[in-house]
């Protein structure tokens, strides 16, 4: 199917880690990192057909620090806050996986920039479709503290799709079918938000 034409929303997708940083390692061996940039990449090409100007901050395994950075996680978060202002977006979107001690903890959480109004609505949307499209227990958006929703003022929510510690869900989170579920529901969210169908 050929790209709608631009429908006026720009979005910035971040797949979280990269690089040295893998993320967090599932119990069957997910590597949060590989995840997070599958997911990132079957939501921009959703997002693109459907007319949405898309870029992403990292479109490969590698990090964006620089390798004479000291602090390479500080480094990487700047080149990913810098992509952001460039772009101009409408909204950050920032793909992660959860990982916690009990194995039991599951299902997909989003969050927002503390005060702003704006991203505690989209996440609230999101949050709501996922419930409903990947059987989550009636969960709101919730307030978190990441750079990379507190560094700027544009819109911007991070997903945490759901617990790769949690060996059901990691193979859930691992298959198309769930990919897919997790992406229809994020879409309906977004064409709610923004109004422009997907
Ligand atoms: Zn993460």
């Amino acid at each position: 199917m050929a790209s709608k034409t631009y429908n006026g929303i720009t979005i910035v997708l971040d797949a979280g880690h990269g690089g040295r940083d893998g993320g967090s390692v599932g119990v069957n061996g997910t590597i949060e990192k590989q995840i997070n940039l599958a997911y990132t990449l079957a939501l921009k090409e959703r997002l693109v057909k459907a007319g949405y100007r898309v870029e992403l901050t990292r479109k490969n395994d590698d990090g964006l620090y620089s390798n004479l950075a000291k602090n390479k996680k500080v480094s990487d978060m700047n080149a990913r806050l810098e992509i952001i202002k460039k772009t101009n977006p409408n909204l950050v979107i920032s793909i992660h996986m959860n990982s916690f001690p009990n194995k039991s903890a599951s299902g997909a959480n989003t969050y927002y920039r503390v005060g702003d109004e704006a991203s505690q609505t989209v996440a609230n949307l999101i949050q709501a479709s996922l419930n409903t499209y990947c059987n989550v227990p009636n969960k709101l958006g919730k307030a978190g503290d990441y750079f990379i929703l507190n560094s700027s003022y544009y819109t911007a929510v991070l997903i945490e799709c759901g617990f790769i510690s949690n060996p059901e869900e990691e193979s859930l989170l691992n298959s198309e079918e769930y990919k897919n579920k997790m992406i229809d529901a994020i879409c309906s969210a977004l064409m709610l938000y923004f109004g422009k169908a997907i």
